[in-house]
C-alpha cells in the first residue's frame, strides 16, 4: 500500500511530483519522498509523515530537476519507520539510481539472503531496495525483445532484475537522464500514464494528474516496460504473457472513487456493489446511512435502487488518520470514536441501514453501531459492501494476519452479535466479481482464499 508518482521533461518536474503525490495521499500517510535529476545530478528528499506538513518549499528547492519520482509510503514490508522511506537511492555501475515501488514481493527473504551470500550490502530492510541491487548482478536478453540501442546499457540490467523477483510491483527507476516505469505481468497494483502538454506524467491512480490539469493518457500495461528519455519513450514486454491478478481490493477500498484503475472508473464498480447489495436485501428500514468516506459510493447505489433516503447519519472528522493505521486495539478503539461523530438529527428513532466498504478486524463496526444506538436509532442493520475478508494480502495490501481476521474466527451471526447489530449482510462473493468486466483477471485472494503467486514458507490455494 503506497503510492508513487513520476515526472518527465518538465522546467519544475520537483513541483508537479511535490503535487501529484499529495493528491496520493491516501495511499500511505507514513512517509513521503521525492527524488529529482536536473540531468546532471539525482538528488533526493525523504521525510516521515504527511506530504504538506512534511515537505517545505526550501526542501524543494534542494532537488529542482527536469524528471522526478515521488512516493508515499504505507509499510507492508520492512520497518514501517522513515530508515525505509522512499524513494531508495544508491550508486551503482550505472551511476545514481533512485528507485520507487507499490507493491510487495513474495521472494524477497530469498533475494536478500543470496544477495548476502554473495557478499552484497543491503543497507534497508525493504524490499523495494532489491530493484536496484539486483541490476548490477546481471543482464538478460530476453528472446524475441528487440533492444533499441539507446536502451542497451540499462534495460538488460532492468530485465535481469524483475526476471529475479516474484511478486507484486509498480515502480519507477529515475537515473541521470532517464526514466525506466515497469509494471508487473500479472499487474496486481494499478498504474498509469499522463500527459501535459511535453510532460509525460505517471501515477499510482489518475486522481494525481487531475491535480495537476493534465490529460489521462493510458495504463501501464500487466509486464509492461518503459523507458524515457529524451529521445522519446520506448515500450517493451520482456516476460511472456502470465495470468493477470488485478487486486480487487483496489476497487473495494484503497483507491479514490473518482479514479480510473484497471480499465474502470472506481466509482462506478463501487456504486453497483451497493446496488447489489440492495438487490439482495429485503430489510425493511426508513433510512440510508454511510460510513464515510470509504462507506459513501455504495450507500448511494443502495439508497438509489431502494428508493430510501440517503442521510448523513455519521460526521466524519477529517483530522485524523486511517483507524486502521494504530498498533493496539485499545488505540485503534479510540480512534474510531475521534474519527466519527453519531448525527442525532437523522438518526433518531429511526431503522437504520448502515453500509461500509469491508468489515476486517470488526474494530469500526462495532463501536459504530453502538454509536448510532446512542444516538438514537431504534434498528441498526450493517451491510458491508465486499465479502467477508478472510485472506490475508502478501501482494501490497496491509491486511491483519489470518488469526486476526474476524471472519476467520466466528460465522457471520456471531459476528453479528460481536458487533451488536439488527442484522449483519455482506455482499456475495459472486456479487462481487460481477461489478468487474473480466472477474478472472483479478485476485480476489483476500475474500476466496485463492491465491495467484505461490509464498515461500506458506501453505496457500492456488488457482
Ligand atoms: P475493521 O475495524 O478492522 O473492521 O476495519 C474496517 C475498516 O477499515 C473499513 O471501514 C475499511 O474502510 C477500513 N479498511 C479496510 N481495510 C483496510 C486496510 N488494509 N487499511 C486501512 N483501512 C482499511
Amino acid at each position: 500500500m503506497c503510492g508513487i508518482f513520476g515526472v518527465f521533461n518538465s522546467e519544475h518536474a520537483e513541483k508537479y511530483a511535490f503535487y501529484g503525490i499529495y493528491a496520493l495521499q491516501h495511499r500511505g500517510q507514513e512517509s513521503v519522498g521525492i527524488a529529482a535529476s536536473d540531468f546532471e545530478r539525482v538528488r533526493c528528499i525523504k521525510k516521515p509523515g504527511l506530504v504538506l506538513e512534511s515537505i517545505k518549499g526550501e526542501d524543494l528547492q534542494n532537488v529542482r530537476g527536469y524528471s522526478a519520482i515521488a512516493h508515499v509510503r504505507y509499510s507492508t514490508a520492512g520497518d514501517p519507520g522513515a530508515v525505509n522511506a522512499q524513494p531508495i537511492v544508491k550508486e551503482i555501475s550505472l551511476g545514481t539510481c533512485a528507485v520507487v515501488h507499490n507493491g510487495n514481493l513474495v521472494n524477497y527473504p530469498q533475494i536478500r539472503a543470496e544477495l548476502q551470500r554473495e557478499g552484497v550490502s543491503l543497507e534497508y530492510s525493504s524490499d523495494t531496495e532489491l530493484f536496484i541491487s539486483l541490476l548490477d548482478r546481471g543482464e538478460l536478453y530476453p528472446k524475441g525483445v528487440d533492444l533499441h540501442p539507446l536502451d542497451r546499457g540499462i534495460l538488460p540490467k532492468v530485465f535481469y532484475a524483475l526476471s529475479k523477483v516474484r511478486g507484486a510491483y509498480s515502480l519507477i527507476y529515475l537515473f541521470r537522464e532517464s526514466m525506466v516505469v515497469a509494471r508487473d505481468p500479472m499487474g496486481f497494483r494499478p498504474l498509469l500514464m499522463g500527459r501535459l502538454r511535453d510532460t509525460l506524467l505517471f501515477a499510482s491512480e489518475s486522481c494525481a494528474f487531475d491535480i495537476l490539469s493534465a490529460e489521462l493518457w493510458r495504463e501501464v500495461k500487466p509486464g509492461e516496460v518503459l523507458v524515457v528519455d529524451k529521445h522519446g519513450i520506448r515500450s517493451y514486454f520482456p516476460f511472456t504473457h502470465e495470468r493477470r491478478a488485478f487486486c480487487i481490493f483496489e476497487l473495494v477500498y484503497f483507491s479514490k472513487p473518482e479514479s480510473f484503475i484497471f480499465g474502470s472508473w472506481v466509482y462506478n464498480v463501487r456504486k453497483r456493489m451497493g446496488e447489489l447489495l440492495a438487490i439482495e436485501d429485503s430489510v425493511e428500514v426508513d433510512v440510508v446511512v454511510p460510513v464515510p468516506d470509504s462507506g459513501l459510493v455504495p450507500a448511494i447505489g443502495y439508497a438509489q435502487v431502494k428508493g430510501l433516503p440517503l442521510e448523513l447519519g455519521l460526521i466524519r472528522n477529517h483530522y485524523v488518520g486511517r483507524s486502521f493505521i494504530q498498533p493496539t486495539q485499545e488505540l485503534r478503539d479510540i480512534k474510531v470514536l475521534m474519527k466519527f461523530n453519531p448525527n442525532r438529527a437523522v438518526l433518531e428513532g429511526k431503522r437504520v441501514l448502515v453500509i461500509d466498504d469491508s468489515l476486517v478486524r470488526g474494530t469500526t463496526s462495532k463501536k459504530i453501531v453502538s454509536m448510532l444506538r446512542r444516538a438514537g436509532a431504534r434498528e441498526v442493520h450493517m451491510r458491508i459492501a465486499s465479502p467477508p475478508v478472510i485472506g490475508p494480502c502478501y501482494y501490497g495490501i496491509d491486511t491483519p494476519t489470518r488469526e486476526e481476521l474476524i471472519a476467520n474466527r466466528m460465522d457471520i451471526e456471531d459476528i453479528r452479535k460481536f458487533i451488536g447489530a439488527d442484522s449483519l449482510v455482506y455482499l456475495s462473493l459472486e456479487s462481487l466479481r460481477s461489478t468487474v468486466e473480466s472477474p478472472q483477471e483479478y485476485c480476489d485472494a483476500c475474500f476466496s482464499n485463492c491465491y495467484p503467486i505461490s509464498v515461500e514458507g506458506r501453505a496457500l490455494r492456488m488457482f
